[in-house]
């Protein structure tokens, strides 16, 4: 769309949105009464402008970090297309409502120019063959998001890693690009030693496992589990240059982890990916006070979100105390109708209560015969959305069978649950390694060697994943301490993020680190200090 068509415009009543909408104008308030760094160094608020990629597990998070930033002075503005913006409205609303200085500024997704149809913003309203689509759709981004950087002139743009570019437009405006990625530190690494080591190159099989070089400890990996963009022709994958040279030119990283999870590969980070700084944050879901906000977290006050929190809270108060196998795969990983029929089958023959979230997209004809009879006494079955965060730490769940995104893995760190792995695509066979070889506090589904990218991907059996619940589940001296190694880790992620935590500091440092940029561009300028 032409950037000269672009006008602010207020939501009108009937809720039909403009070209571009400004949700919420905070009213200019006095320094908030919380920590902050900007009250400390008696600076004016820095004024940060957020660009989350289309895909919840990238925009949840990237609107939490600017909710915490914006608890520590900072005016944030989360720059989001009308429906991605609408899943985390709620969010926003309840930290404005709070009287954080945080803001929604609507852009138009480019849906004519990507030839995607109107409404389909999110990775999650595809299948997963389709969702090259979505990223095809950011470079038509560019002139609006540029235009709207340079009409607002931020003091720092806060990035997804999908929008390289923004590190031009950083520049042309004087001000700092800092990436946020929802990648995993360990996976940053595994990436790139793969391609500058190039460890399968002599290797014929796809499913043969080898070691990943330069590692702080061992780590086997089948080209078959690496992401699709480093074995495959994909849009992101043409990108991963323009990404490397964006990253190394950025003022630093933000990522969703913590130094007592992934410090020890900051070392190879650094050195290798020539990353200036990193900032550790994480775990993002810990961090945070607002239990209404973790209620609606990333389901917006969609109806049907809404109703799935309301039955998931009423039938986990029915069940004994740790008693509840948790199964979700994510916000847009799909199944087979075989591989869902073998996951019914398997979290009913593992005998334990389950409550198992299914995407709108997984139909119904792969249902067993007579399942959802046998096992309405200790089953719940939802589709669509669920408060994940909320969930896990709901007294009556005692496990977590996950797909090992890396918000899952997060969240499932920090909940203290032992976990099933079911690794389906990108990097999750990399942190299933996290969770069952260096934590030890999980089990795999299957030892089958699987793939990222086959859509015929090897079915995990119904007798392995109730096996697996078994081992974590059940009474034993291994399963025992496959808890108990899950609850002194959990305890771990709880200390970074609490006050004086490594994470709570990673989030000072970066307000200040931004500062600090503008001091120097000033010193190196002469001119006055202004901020
Ligand atoms: N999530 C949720 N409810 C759902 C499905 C997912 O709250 O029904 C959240 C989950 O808590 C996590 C994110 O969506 O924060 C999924 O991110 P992850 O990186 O684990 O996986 P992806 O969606 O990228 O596959």
């Amino acid at each position: 769309m032409p950037v000269q068509d672009l006008q602010v415009q207020r939501r009108n009543m009937n809720g039909n949105r403009g070209m571009l909408t400004v949700l919420h104008r905070i009213p200019s308030r006095d320094r908030l009464a919380m920590s902050s760094v900007a009250d400390t160094a008696d600076r004016r608020p820095l004024r940060l402008f957020f660009i989350p990629y289309f895909a919840s597990s990238h925009l949840i998070p990237l609107v939490d970090i600017a909710r915490f930033l914006a608890a520590r002075g900072v005016d944030s503005t989360i720059l989001a297309t009308p429906c991605n913006a609408a899943l985390v409205r709620a969010t926003v609303d309840a930290a404005a409502a709070a009287g954080l200085r945080i803001q929604l500024l609507e852009y138009p997704f480019p849906s004519a120019e990507s030839g995607l149809p109107p409404g389909v913003e999110n990775l999650s309203a595809l299948p997963p063959s389709e969702c090259d689509k979505i990223d095809y759709a950011i470079a038509f981004t560019r002139p609006t998001l540029e235009h709207l950087l340079g009409l607002h002139h931020p003091d720092a743009v806060v990035a997804d890693g999908h929008f390289p570019w923004t590190i031009d437009i950083a520049r042309k405006l004087g001000i700092p690009r800092i990436k946020f990625t929802a990648l995993g530190t360990l996976s940053f690494c595994v990436f790139h030693s793969v391609l500058a080591n190039q460890p399968f190159k002599d290797v014929t099989r796809d499913d043969e496992r080898v070691p990943i070089p330069d590692l702080p400890h061992p780590l086997l990996l089948a080209r078959s589990e690496l992401p699709d963009f480093l074995v495959q022709d994909t849009v992101f994958g043409r990108l991963m240059e323009e990404v490397r040279e964006a990253d190394k030119a950025s003022l630093g990283i933000i990522i969703n982890s913590c130094t007592e999870i992934e410090g020890i590969y900051l070392d190879y980070f650094h050195r290798m990916l020539s990353i200036k700084k990193t900032w550790l944050v994480g775990p993002i879901s810990l961090n945070d006070s607002e239990s209404s906000s973790v209620g609606v977290r990333g389901g917006g006050l969609n109806p049907a979100a809404v109703g799935n929190r309301a039955r998931c809270l009423s039938w986990l108060s029915e069940q004994k105390p740790s008693s509840v196998v948790y199964a979700c795969f994510g916000s847009w990983s799909q199944f087979t109708g075989e591989q869902l029929r073998e996951i019914a089958l398997g979290l009913e023959a593992s005998g334990h209560p389950f409550l198992w979230v299914l995407r709108e997209a997984d139909g119904a004809e792969w249902m067993p015969h007579g399942f959802e009879q046998r096992v309405k006494w200790r089953g719940l079955v939802l589709r669509g959305w669920v408060p994940q965060v909320e969930l896990l730490s709901h007294a009556a769940v005692g496990a977590f069978v996950t797909h090992c995104g890396w918000n899952s893995f997060q969240e499932g760190v920090s909940s203290g649950l032992p976990m099933v792995t079911w690794p389906i695509g990108t990097d999750q066979f990399i942190i299933e390694k996290l969770v069952v070889e260096r934590f030890r506090v999980g089990v795999k589904a299957s030892d089958s060697i699987r793939s990222t990218t086959d859509p015929n991907r090897t079915i995990v059996r119904a007798a392995e994943l109730a096996r697996a619940i078994g081992s974590i589940m059940d009474a034993g001296v291994a399963a025992e301490g496959t808890r108990r190694r899950a609850r002194e880790l959990a305890e771990k992620a709880r200390a970074a993020v609490e006050k004086g935590g490594s994470s709570d500091k990673a989030l000072n440092d970066l307000i200040e680190d931004i500062y600090v940029w503008h001091d120097n561009k000033r010193s190196a300028a002469g001119m006055a200090v202004d901020i």
